[in-house]
């Protein structure tokens, strides 16, 4: 399998040409071609009149190692992730996974799938119940601190844009991309530029990452908030839950995001160890989303193989700092976010379907 970049179609070029033009790029015959998998796929904008979709793709041909000696350029399609070997002491106990976010939920997933049978701990509510509690919230402005946008299962992300991208290059990246997928998100977000799933999607997809955790002998429980950490002798030796249950584990993870100000505080006061982190300021701007879409794409504004545009500034200031565009949220719509009674906290979060009017910077 070798890697092939720069393979360019024009917008009225039909995805099927793809062959054609890896085998002219090669040059050889499309019968050479095995098969062949989008390994990524950009849009360049940057003369208004010709706008292409720019492809790199993982192909295999009945001739790869006489194509990697002819061209230099040519690489082997990098190998897929794979998970370290597993230790080989015996564990008393079963992992505990504090937090259902991204985070623990993927600490979870990769637990289960070694064979670890993790116990996962959520201080809120399944996604279901989760989704009535927040539009009452919405609504009413009844806030529940146990089930917020914060806190429930899938955690912050769930109720969010699900922009997938992370600016970091790691193996690590593609899996999770490759079980999101599994678990119902839509193929393409394996080879987009700028994956995004939307909320919408994201819930089920939590709810069937879940099903595969059981499935593998973890066990999931909603309504579990951490309220203490034992340590023994300098090492965890178990956790309690809602201030009446004890849970041992030598092995914790705590996936707890950054608005459970109550359980960092708990873990300060049991001398965990802890490190400040640095943050940026940032502002919300909103533009309407044609607007950005015409100045990015002219004339094809509206074609659909494009879909939002976006953009990305960066100013770097004579004092060393830097000024940037952080992420930004198509089609999106300003929500409010908090997890604590008195404070506000608002974030932007879209569907799928990201076609929508406003497009929210967040610099
Ligand atoms: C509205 C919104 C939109 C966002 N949009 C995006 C986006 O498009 N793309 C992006 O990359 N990021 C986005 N983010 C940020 C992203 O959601 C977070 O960076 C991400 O969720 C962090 O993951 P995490 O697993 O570390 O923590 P979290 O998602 O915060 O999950 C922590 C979990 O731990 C649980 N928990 C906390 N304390 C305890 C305890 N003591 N016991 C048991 N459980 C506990 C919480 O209930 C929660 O479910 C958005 C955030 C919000 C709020």
């Amino acid at each position: 399998m070798i890697r092939v970049q720069d393979i360019k179609l024009d917008l009225n070029e039909d995805i099927a040409m793809l062959p054609v033009k890896i085998a002219k790029k090669l040059k050889i015959k499309t019968a050479d071609i095995l098969s062949y998998m989008i390994f990524k796929e950009a849009i360049d904008a940057r003369k208004k009149d010709d706008i292409k979709l720019v492809y790199t793709v993982d192909v295999e041909t009945t001739k790869d190692e006489k194509l990697l000696a002819k061209f230099p350029n040519l690489k082997h399609a990098s190998a897929q992730y794979i998970c370290p070997p597993k230790g080989d002491k015996v564990m008393n106990h079963s992992p505990v996974v504090v937090g259902s976010g991204p985070s623990g939920l993927f600490a979870a997933l990769m637990l289960a799938q070694q064979g670890f049978k993790p116990i996962l701990l959520e201080r809120g509510v399944a996604v279901d119940e989760r989704v009535n509690d927040i539009e009452r919230f919405w609504k009413e402005g009844k806030l529940d601190p146990k089930s917020n946008v914060q806190f429930g299962e899938g955690g912050a992300g769930t109720f969010s844009d699900g922009k997938l991208t992370t600016q970091i290059k790691n193996k690590r990246c593609h899996k999770v991309l490759e079980e999101f997928v599994i678990a119902g998100a839509p193929e393409n977000i394996l080879y987009k530029n700028k994956p995004h799933v939307g909320t919408d999607i994201l819930r089920d997809v939590v709810k069937n990452i879940r099903q595969t955790i059981i499935e593998l002998g973890g066990t999931y429980r909603f309504n579990s908030q951490v309220t203490n950490i034992f340590v023994e002798n300098n090492k965890v030796c178990g956790v309690e839950v809602n201030g009446n249950e004890r849970i041992d584990t030598e092995h914790c993870i705590m996936a707890i995001g950054h608005s459970a100000r109550d359980t960092f505080e708990m873990l300060y006061n049991a001398k965990v160890h802890m490190e400040q982190k640095p943050f940026s300021m940032g502002m919300r701007v909103e533009h309407l989303q044609d607007w950005v879409n015409e100045a990015q794409y002219g004339k094809f504004k509206d074609n659909e193989k494009l879909g939002a545009a976006e953009y990305k500034l960066v100013h770097h200031c004579e004092n060393g700092r830097t000024v940037y565009s952080f992420c930004m949220c198509p089609g999106g719509y300003v929500i409010a976010s908090g997890s604590e009674e008195g404070s506000l906290v608002t974030n932007g979060m879209s569907e799928h379907a990201v076609m929508g009017k406003m497009l929210i910077v967040l610099s």
